[in-house]
């Protein structure tokens, strides 16, 4: 059996009908860009995640910049940000100017929470936190510190869509939440795609122009903006799809319950889960010393993984001028080289998680 990390053709294929309707739907309106299915998403997303606003976007890369630039943070300024983030999460607060005070992750991937006010100077400025792979971070905990320290809260929300922390959705947590609908992400579209959701109505009416060349009435221009507009037809691909998202996203739930239950090798270790967060499995990432013969053993039975990430930012070409070298980061770094993300996608059937399951069990050095 030929078994891929992600098959994003099943997500298409579970809905098709309704997603090609919708599609000859918006290419017969004559209307392409930022109009009346941008707008039905915005609301229809917006009561998702339980926030006032939503503004549609072209990425969750935009959404994590314009985030920073719309609140002020720039050069001179502080971003606390988890160190084993995914590289878009730092080049969000980096386009700005300002600096990313990397901060150690705790054993479930997020920002360890505790180590988080030994990093603050009079610089810092905000907290990016991350909720990787699908879990939320330690929310109670860092809601207080920024609140208590007078700091923005952004949340990278691009693993997330659905994932609560104390039965609270991530992204209305903070002061801006930022989503991606990547195609690979649990709520994707068939393209690029972003937004950001918030309860502070200058935000968003600010996001609405900044991402329309700064202009709220047309050739009027008041901020120099940038071109960040959702697409209808991804918009009205989009709205199909979250119509579905309580059932995708329990689906996705089911797999990484059965693979919690049913995965069992001291070769690796399975994902922990925090009390008080649903863990809505973007991805599902296990740990291994033994990486590099465990992905031979599964690409031989056929069974492609993924490593979410190899290289953390803080070692990464890209950001050599910020000076860090190996050995700075350790927790990041043990993560960078011990994870391994198996697949995981909605649409997986029942024989192929018995494939993978089995396989992964059957393991030994
Ligand atoms: C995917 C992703 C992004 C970037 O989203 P794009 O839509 O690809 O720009 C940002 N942060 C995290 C954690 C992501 O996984």
């Amino acid at each position: 059996m030929k078994i891929m990390p992600n098959r994003m053709d099943r997500g298409f294929y579970q809905y098709q009908e309704e997603f090609e309707k919708k599609a000859l739907e918006v290419l017969r309106s004559g209307w392409y860009v930022l109009g009346n299915e941008v707008k039905q998403f915005e609301e229809e997303f917006a009561a998702y995640v339980g926030s006032k606003y939503c503004v549609g976007l072209a990425s969750g890369l935009d959404a994590l910049w314009l985030a920073f630039r719309i609140l002020g943070v720039g050069e001179g300024d502080e971003v606390l940000v988890q160190s084993n983030t995914y590289i878009a999460s730092v080049m969000g607060i980096t386009i700005n100017g300002a600096t990313p005070v990397f901060v150690e992750p705790d054993a479930f991937y997020g920002i360890d929470a505790s180590a988080i006010e030994d990093k603050i100077t009079d610089k810092t400025k905000a907290i990016l936190v991350v909720h990787l792979y699908g879990q939320a971070c330690e929310m109670d905990t860092i809601c207080a510190i920024a609140k208590k320290n007078n700091l923005y809260l952004v949340e990278d929300c691009a693993q997330s869509h659905g994932a609560c922390y104390n039965g609270q959705m991530t992204g209305t947590f903070g002061d801006v939440g930022c989503f991606s609908f990547y195609p690979s992400k649990n709520l994707g579209a068939f393209g690029d795609g972003g937004a950001i959701t918030t309860d502070n109505a200058e935000v968003a009416e600010k996001m609405r122009i900044y991402r329309n060349y700064g202009s709220e009435k047309r050739y009027y221009n008041m901020v120099v903006g940038t071109n960040s507009r959702l697409d209808e037809l991804q918009a009205g691909l989009l709205r199909v799809r979250l119509s579905h998202m309580q059932e995708l996203t329990e689906e996705k739930i089911r797999i990484g319950e059965r693979y919690d239950r049913e995965l069992k090798n001291d070769a690796f270790a399975l994902p922990k889960r925090r009390e008080h967060a649903n863990h809505v499995f973007h991805q599902y990432v296990i740990r291994t010393k033994q990486r590099d013969e465990l992905i031979r053993h599964l690409d031989e039975k056929g069974i492609g993984t993924i490593i979410h990430y190899p290289i953390p930012p803080h070692l990464a070409q890209a950001y050599e001028y910020l000076g860090f070298k190996k050995g700075d980061y350790p927790v990041a770094e043990q993560f960078a080289d011990e994870v391994l993300s198996i697949p995981m996608y909605n649409g997986m059937t029942e024989e192929e998680q018995t494939y993978v399951i089995e396989a992964l069990n059957a393991f030994r050095l």
